[in-house]
């Protein structure tokens, strides 16, 4: 019997890019959705259409760009909410419109203050108007999972019957349990009479740790979508994650007898991608993704494993794109070999970036002169590390740091600003904060410093470091690579502050 399919339906740009801290700016939205398009998922969630301006552009902007799957953007059971998804999707080959609203009691009476009878006719209002717009139109029945069984059947045969494509059953707050769910979705299928006129579709949160088992039992029960992120990004513990989703589905075909249309070689590339542009790095031993995933450290693991790899390997890390590198970057490497071995980690440079590659290549000869191999991750930090399109009013000229048990550290930082060349000196709690300091004695910008990230790998590691800096109710941040961790720290904190003063000159 041929394997039934799975639609996987990405929502990293939507639900992962609600997390606090792991915004992205339009330019990095449309990089993972190309990403995206090249891994495999059925549809992407780009957005929250209504929730502003510049979420609108990102969506429309993959819309017109990313080819492949179909693009759908959130809407609540709104007239304006869902006219925005509509003109954002419109320029895409396959879009979908995709409105949420409640069914559970606690959200009726307390987020909407109505009966279940007037939320129903809401819905069966939002998805008649929405099907003039669009085809394809997805209903979420958010707190699914704490909702009533009889009026959440109702619900679904209500708006199917009212021109709903795909109907998704969220467990919104993480609360249910992988038997308890997947029997609540056969019974969905069993008792909605027209319910094989629309796709089945669930949405788990993993509060519970359980969010992946959840939707296997969906799965498993005959749901034909399953909402997911790329490394579980997502509110609060998260979503269900991608890989694991995908890989359970592969390797467990025996049970599940589904199948995904995801190319699962670009699993890898894809996870790096997105922990390095929403600043969400995954623990070492993260199913399927984490450092440690395919690592083997017991003596007897090992030397079992080295006898045949099945005894103690489901998978091969090929299978997911982790894979030795087949060339070994070192300082010696030229622009051919940093080339290919970018685009096996999925950043692509073609002519129109020449400008950009050569910085790249530039920080690339920087770290290889001090490092014997630069790694897949050295590249990613690299990467990330690329200009924007800010002038640089104030540059790095040199600096020196020291710290000690017994002292405050202190630093010493020289910037070039229009022309002049100015140095001053700062104290703080760490070298770190006391190059700060002195930058904000050189500086005189009345912003304030939000948040410091710091991340490396390995004793010889490049430190990726990211700054948050706020002005009024505006937030820049500045990221940086370097092997020396201070200098990253000024460099990302020089690149949120040229930020700022792009957009306010007059603070200069
Ligand atoms: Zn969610």
């Amino acid at each position: 019997m041929e394997p039934r399919k799975v639609d996987i339906f990405d929502t990293t740009l939507r639900d992962g890019e609600q997390v606090p801290g792991a915004s992205l700016n339009r330019d990095e939205k449309l990089q993972i959705a190309h990403q995206l398009a090249h891994l495999g998922v059925d549809v992407i969630e780009a957005g929250f259409a209504a929730s502003s301006p510049g979420d609108f552009a990102a969506i429309k902007t993959i819309a017109e760009q990313v080819k492949g799957p179909t693009i759908t953007a959130l809407a609540r059971a709104v007239k304006a909410d869902i006219e925005a998804v509509a003109e954002a999707v419109k320029p895409a080959e396959r879009k979908r419109i995709h409105m949420v609203l409640g069914t559970s009691d606690t959200h009726l009476e307390t987020k909407f203050r109505k009966s279940r009878d007037e939320i129903l006719e809401m819905g069966v209002a939002a998805v008649k108007f929405a099907r003039n717009l669009c085809d394809d139109i997805e209903y979420s029945t958010e707190d699914a999972s704490r909702s009533d069984f009889d009026y959440l059947c109702r619900t679904l045969e209500a708006v199917i019957d009212a021109g709903a494509t795909v109907v998704n059953i969220p467990d919104t707050v993480g609360y249910a349990v992988p038997e308890q769910w997947g029997d609540l979705i056969r019974r969905i299928i069993e008792r909605v009479p027209n319910i094989h006129r629309a796709k089945v579709s669930v949405h788990c949160h993993n509060d519970l740790g359980m969010a992946t088992a959840n939707s296997l039992a969906a799965v498993k029960a005959g749901a034909q979508q399953v909402e997911c992120t790329i490394n579980g990004v997502g509110e609060r513990a998260g979503n269900a994650s991608l890989e694991e989703i995908v890989m359970a589905i592969k390797m467990r075909g025996d049970f599940y007898g589904g199948r995904t249309g995801i190319r699962t070689q670009e699993i890898y590339p894809t996870s790096l991608m997105v922990r390095e542009l929403m600043n969400m790095p995954v623990q070492r031993n993260k199913a399927i993704v984490g450092a440690n995933a395919f690592a083997h450290s017991s003596g007897i693991h090992q030397d079992g494993f080295l006898k045949n790899r099945l005894n103690y390997e489901i998978m091969r890390p090929e299978d997911v794109g982790i894979e030795k590198s087949d060339i070994v970057l070192t300082a010696r490497s030229g622009r051919h070999a940093l080339r290919h071995r970018l685009e096996k980690v999925g950043h692509y440079y073609d002519a129109s970036h020449r400008e950009a590659f050569e910085h790249i290549y530039a920080r690339f000869l920087t770290v290889a002169d001090r490092k014997k191999e630069v790694t897949d991750e050295d590249l990613h930090h690299i990467v990330s590390d690329a200009p924007m399109d800010v002038p640089e009013q104030y540059l790095l000229e040199d600096f020196h740091a020291t710290s000690g048990s017994q002292q405050a550290a202190t630093a010493h930082v020289r910037i070039h600003i229009s022309g002049e060349s100015i140095a001053e000196s700062g104290t703080g709690s760490s070298p770190l904060l006391a190059a700060f300091d002195a930058i904000d004695r050189i500086t005189k910008l009345p912003s304030h410093l939000e948040d410091i990230q710091t991340s490396a790998n390995g004793k010889e590691g490049v430190h990726n470091v990211t700054v948050r800096v706020s002005y009024h109710t505006q937030t820049f941040f500045g990221r940086s690579a370097d092997t020396d961790v201070v200098k990253a720290g000024i460099q990302a904190y020089l690149s949120s502050l040229n930020q700022l003063v792009a957009r306010h000159s007059g603070l200069l």
